[in-house]
């Protein structure tokens, strides 16, 4: 069989890195994108060093030339793409762990990379992904970005509301999750959003409860589901969660 080919966003630390690991231990091609290309590098020959077959590229999600150059390399390189892990991400609290208080410009910041940057990567390689037999897509979201646990007394972020622009911009990533499934339901590309876990990366400051490589597989099996697997769903490993 044809040698699968990844791109992975922000894939060169934390989940992104271990997600391109695992790709990559499974036979994957895997693109190692990062804003800063001596990063992407650096991971590159990380996955080389274990046998893993991956190249670098540049890719800076808010920057829109930054897209079109990396769309056009992976375009003449490969033709097609197989496998997006939209994966970069930002976060930031309130000042003092009020909704309210939480600055616009901090609602502007995180949106530029969560969701903005979600949605035109997403989009520029929409062309390749089509020309991939069955392409998969995987929008790294959280379960912050359930309004249905959020406001369900007992679940585990019933009370968690200190970072209100991020679980907004992961529910703004649910939406696109969905009507992107939606709109690809009758072609073989499946479109699911992705909720890691709690994971020991710097976005939590030494917090959270997952190693990284379980960090991971929640990513990794949503690039590599079957022809039978769901599309259009918030999934934590096996499990649906609600929007
Ligand atoms: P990290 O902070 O460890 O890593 C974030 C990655 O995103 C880095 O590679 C960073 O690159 C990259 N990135 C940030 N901005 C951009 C940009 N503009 N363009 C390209 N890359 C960018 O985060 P995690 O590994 O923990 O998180 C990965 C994803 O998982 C995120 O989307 C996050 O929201 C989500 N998530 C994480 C959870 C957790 O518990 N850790 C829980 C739920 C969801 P650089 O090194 O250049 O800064």
């Amino acid at each position: 069989m044809k040698q699968k080919i990844a791109l992975v966003t922000g894939g060169n630390r934390g989940i992104g890195l271990e997600t391109s690991r695992q790709l990559a231990a499974q036979g994957v091609h895997v693109i190692v994108a990062a804003r800063d290309a001596a990063k992407a590098a650096a991971t590159v020959a990380e996955l080389q060093a274990d046998n893993g077959s991956a190249e670098a590229l540049q890719l800076d999600v808010t920057d829109a030339a930054s897209i079109k150059a990396a769309v056009d390399t992976v375009s003449t390189k490969h033709g097609h793409l197989d496998i997006l892990v939209n994966n970069a991400g930002i976060i930031r609290s309130s000042p003092d762990g009020v909704p309210s208080h939480q600055p616009v410009e901090d609602w502007r910041w995180i949106f530029e990379t969560n969701v903005f940057g979600l949605v035109e990567t997403t989009q520029a390689f929409l062309p390749l992904l089509k020309k991939a037999p069955a392409a998969r897509i995987v929008n790294l979201s959280s379960l912050l970005g359930s309004i249905g646990m959020h406001e369900t007394p007992g679940s585990p972020i019933y009370e968690f509301k200190s970072v209100p622009a991020y679980s907004a911009s992961k529910s703004a990533v649910n939406a696109y999750t969905e009507h992107l499934a939606w709109e690809l339901r009758d072609t073989p590309i499946k479109v699911n959003a992705a909720h890691p876990g709690y994971v020991k990366t710097d976005m939590n400051h030494g917090g959270g409860e997952l190693e990284v490589p379980d960090g991971a597989r929640t990513s990794v099996a949503l690039a590599l589901l079957g022809a039978d697997g769901p599309s259009g769903k918030l999934m934590h490993v096996g499990e649906v969660l609600p929007w």
